[in-house]
């Protein structure tokens, strides 16, 4: 490719609304322009390393067995209406309807789609495990859109599914993701670390978010100081962790009430005589190893934070063997994802499905603690749980916490049954039962990962990307255009590249020399090779490495296995 016909609009300025560095940079080396907030066109060196992503990605996924599709981006409201998601999904939902009033959204994500999907093609365990995959526009109004690529309203994501039998089934496609996030992260050349994540789920590897270390991220990353020990967590989960740790107590006392007709969270809610549009969210924690309680809390909005009020607590007896256990590994038992400004909850349906999955297919005999019959008193508990801060102990080993900023590039999510449950998702097992579909979802943030790649590698005058993702590998620039002997051995050197495979562009443009040095570090291509008249006389050409500045002089017809 040559630069003169390369659409690549550098800019000299620094953008005004660009606030971090991957955004002021692929804006100002002709990588994007914003279509809308949060929209953007990618530009064709952006495309390049898009595609390359991509295709690391799709190595990754299919060497894991992954199958690629393609879903629909458009999708019925009454999929979304069945997994009970349209009404708690909220304004990130793009919603729309079509000429006839029938609701729609544009996808956010596909579980509702694959679910469906799958629970028509598939009928029996012999067909599973499944694992299908897709890379795809995604859809969300994002409340504050900004930092570019970084939090858009469309962005590309690439999103997995799995579906097994059964946990065991689902421990190991769960592995298989972890171990491809793994792979497809360090090939795209990036400082990352998976960590702990806030889920709805009990235990400390249901969920992990792959985080790019970076100034600019938006998430805060905790990890302990001992590398041995290994604990990394995003803030959120630890201050869970914490809380359980430092044993908040149940208000009241607890109180064995024998319920025989309660046999789940929304029976005990009627029988509290809650509304169930009320009680839309819960909380669970252990109050000792041997019991989980499921707070069922009222909403109560402030300003944008809902906080909630205890209603009433289901007690679980639960065998030994069924303890559950924190990211510590001690029976600390599990707490909703607690958020900064107090407890984030999770939805009804996924509280049952925590409970079933505590609770063993055979069900356990549940009784109702009737915590708190007054509505609206103790909602001080939220207030007892605090933001844990780096110096604290690492709750694993007690060595000091660490802070760090990390960018969400990916996480890997084990579902359990939640929408196989909704979405009436079964297949037949060996005895010709009829169980549902335990799911993982695993996504990764394909835009997101290119603009976290700038957020490691740049420097004062531009991008340097890692090679394995650059948009191309050697640019050759002649020193002046205006020598024609100096532009032929430009030219061979270019062909010669490409012919090796080398991915090269020329800087054929009439421009000065600085002006092409500087647009080739603000765009960050990994080598440079500088064809100049004084070089030329002995037969030689400067090979320039972006990423620490060094020249070295090889002879002008040995630039192909000097670059490889
Ligand atoms: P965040 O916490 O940043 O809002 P998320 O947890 O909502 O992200 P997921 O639902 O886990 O995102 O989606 C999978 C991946 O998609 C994320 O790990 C991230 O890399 C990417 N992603 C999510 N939202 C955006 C967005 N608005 N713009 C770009 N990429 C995104
Ligand atoms: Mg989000
Ligand atoms: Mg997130
Ligand atoms: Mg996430």
């Amino acid at each position: 490719m040559r630069v003169s016909n390369l659409l690549v609009p550098t800019l000299r300025e620094v953008p005004a609304e660009a606030e971090v560095i991957s955004h002021q940079l692929l804006l100002r080396a002709g990588f994007m322009r914003k279509a809308a907030a949060g929209v953007y066109t990618l530009l064709p060196l952006a495309w390049r390393v898009i595609l390359k992503i991509e295709r690391i990605i799709r190595e990754e996924m299919d060497r894991q067995g992954g199958q690629e599709i393609m879903m629909p981006i458009i999708q019925p409201a009454e999929l979304w209406q069945e997994s009970g998601r349209w009404d708690v999904y909220g304004p990130e939902l793009f919603r729309f309807k079509d000429r006839h009033g029938r609701d729609f959204c544009l996808g956010p994500t596909h579980e509702e789609i694959i679910t469906t999907l799958v629970k028509g093609e598939i009928n029996s365990y012999k067909q599973l495990p499944l694992l299908l995959y897709q890379i795809q526009n995604k859809y969300r109004d994002e409340r504050r859109p900004r930092f570019g690529l970084m939090r858009g309203r469309e962005f590309i994501m690439k999103d997995l599914y799995s579906f097994d039998r059964d946990e065991a089934g689902l421990d190991a496609s769960y592995n298989k993701m972890y171990e491809a996030y793994t792979n497809v992260f360090r090939r795209c050349g990036l400082q990352f670390r998976p960590v702990v994540a806030d889920s709805g789920a009990i235990g400390g590897s249901d969920t992990h978010e792959f985080m790019v270390l970076a100034e600019s991220g938006e998430a805060t990353v905790l990890y302990c100081a001992d590398e041995k020990c290994g604990y990394a967590a995003n803030q959120e989960r630890a201050e869970a962790v914490h809380s359980l740790a430092s044993n908040i107590d149940v208000p009241g006392e607890l109180q064995k009430v024998s319920t025989p007709g309660c046999r789940s969270v929304s029976e005990v809610t009627e029988y509290l005589n809650v509304p169930p549009e009320k009680v839309i969210k819960t909380v669970i924690y252990t109050t000792d190893k041997e019991n989980v309680a499921v707070m069922i809390r009222g909403d109560r909005e402030i300003n944008e934070i809902k906080l909630y009020n205890v209603l009433g607590c289901v007690r679980l007896d639960l065998a030994d063997e069924q303890t559950v256990r924190g990211v510590t590994g001690a029976p600390v038992g599990y707490a909703g994802p607690v958020g900064l400004n107090g407890v984030k909850l999770v939805a009804d349906s996924e509280v049952m499905s925590l409970v079933n999955a505590v609770c063993g297919a055979n069900e356990k005999e549940q009784h109702l603690v009737n915590v708190n019959p007054q509505r609206d008193t103790k909602p001080d508990l939220i207030t007892d749980i605090r933001l844990v801060k780096a110096g604290e102990p690492c709750p694993q080993c007690g060595a000091e916490l660490l802070e760090a900023k990390g960018i969400e590039v990916g996480q890997v999510f084990k579902l359990g049954t939640k929408y196989s449950k909704a979405l009436g998702g079964t297949f037949l097992d060996e005895s010709g039962k009829a169980r549902p579909f335990v799911m993982g979802c695993y996504g990764i943030g394909v835009t997101r990962t290119m603009a976290a790649a700038v957020e490691q590698n740049y420097d004062e005058r531009g991008i340097i990307w890692p090679v394995q993702i650059a948009p191309y590998h050697v640019i050759v620039v002649p020193v002046s255009s205006k020598d024609q002997n100096l532009m032929q051995a430009a030219e061979t050197i270019y062909n010669d590249l490409n012919d090796a495979g080398v991915e090269t562009v020329i800087d054929d443009r009439p421009e000065r020399a600085g002006v092409k040095f500087n647009d080739a570090d603000l765009v960050g291509y990994p080598l440079r090779v500088t064809v100049g008249s004084k070089g030329l006389a002995n037969g030689q050409v400067e090979l320039y490495m972006r990423r620490n500045g060094e020249t070295v002089l090889v002879p002008q017809d040995d630039v192909v296995n000097a670059v490889k």
